[in-house]
């Protein structure tokens, strides 16, 4: 089939979904600048992130953990939400129904969201809205984070959650307990939350339609939540510029940047 027809079949079948759910991956991000961890830009003083990104790692030497994480954190203040970002917190805002699903932990999203529903929040938008907050009008669009955000910290003993500050000379310790602090993301060998994939599969169960978005669909147990979607008898999109293991069990599959097909698939 034609891409054009593929893209018209696409859209027919976003107009006629009830509730969809949207998974991504770092592709979506990759036209911000994020760079993907296979990239050359990926690497830090030439350790792999699998040496850094682990509860040992933080065990072992914090410092040079936490240097690492200060150092992406530095990479994504430059970086800015894509048309492929804004396209989805568009989506969601106007269906006002929450179904975003995200593996990254760059915040692209939830600045996306908050962008999206500041630029409604005009003139005409109702006094209860504004006065509910910024958080609350993009609800919607605000993603569920699989694996937590690199701009937030927890504490490695009470969980108490804190906005990133830069690192200084010590160690970032919790404000109410003085443990240490570490950043709020899944680190390589640990399980993501109970609760956060519960709600996950919870959207995608309930969907007519996921979409899948910049995912490579081979780390797991998020590769698996479009599966769920699909058993509950619902249909599968691909967005990706090349095939996934997901590809086969995909109703369409579109190929290219996210950036320029998700604004035409959902605007
Ligand atoms: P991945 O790197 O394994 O795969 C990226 C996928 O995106 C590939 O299939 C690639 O073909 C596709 N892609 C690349 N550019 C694209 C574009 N412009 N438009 C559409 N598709 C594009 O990413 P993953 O599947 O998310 O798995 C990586 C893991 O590493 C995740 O668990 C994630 O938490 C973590 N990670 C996150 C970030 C981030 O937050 N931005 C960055 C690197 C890694
Ligand atoms: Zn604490």
């Amino acid at each position: 089939m034609s891409a054009s027809a593929d893209m018209e079949r696409a859209r027919r079948l976003v107009r006629g979904a009830g509730r969809v759910v949207a998974l991504t991956g770092a592709g979506i991000s990759a036209e911000s600048g994020v760079p993907t961890f296979r990239d050359a830009g990926g690497l830090w003083r030439n350790f792999r992130p699998e040496e850094l990104a682990t509860p040992q790692a933080f065990a072992r030497d914090p410092r040079t953990a936490w240097e690492w994480y200060d150092w992406r954190r530095s990479v994504l203040a430059g970086c800015a939400p894509n048309p492929g970002h804004r396209a989805l917190a568009r989506f969601f805002l106007g269906r006002g129904a929450a179904g975003l699903v995200t593996q990254n932990v760059d915040g692209l999203h939830t600045r996306a969201a908050l962008e999206a529903a500041a630029g409604r929040a005009g003139p005409e938008s109702g006094q209860a809205e504004a006065a509910a907050g910024p958080a609350e009008a993009a609800r919607a669009a605000l993603p569920v984070e699989l694996h937590g955000a690199v701009g937030r910290d927890r504490c490695n003993r009470c969980e108490a959650r804190f906005p990133a500050e830069p690192l200084g000379d010590a160690l970032p310790r919790c404000d109410s307990c003085g443990g240490l602090r570490r950043p709020d993301v899944v680190l390589f060998g640990e399980s993501l939350e109970g609760d956060v994939l519960a709600r996950a599969y919870s959207l995608a169960e309930r969907a007519d339609l996921c979409l899948v978005v910049g995912t490579s669909a081979v780390v797991y147990p998020a590769a698996a939540i479009p599966l769920a979607t699909l058993e509950a008898g619902g249909s599968l999109i691909e967005v990706n510029l090349e095939d996934t293991p997901l590809t086969r069990s995909a109703t369409v599959a579109l190929r290219g940047a996210a950036g320029e097909v998700l604004p035409a698939l959902l605007d």
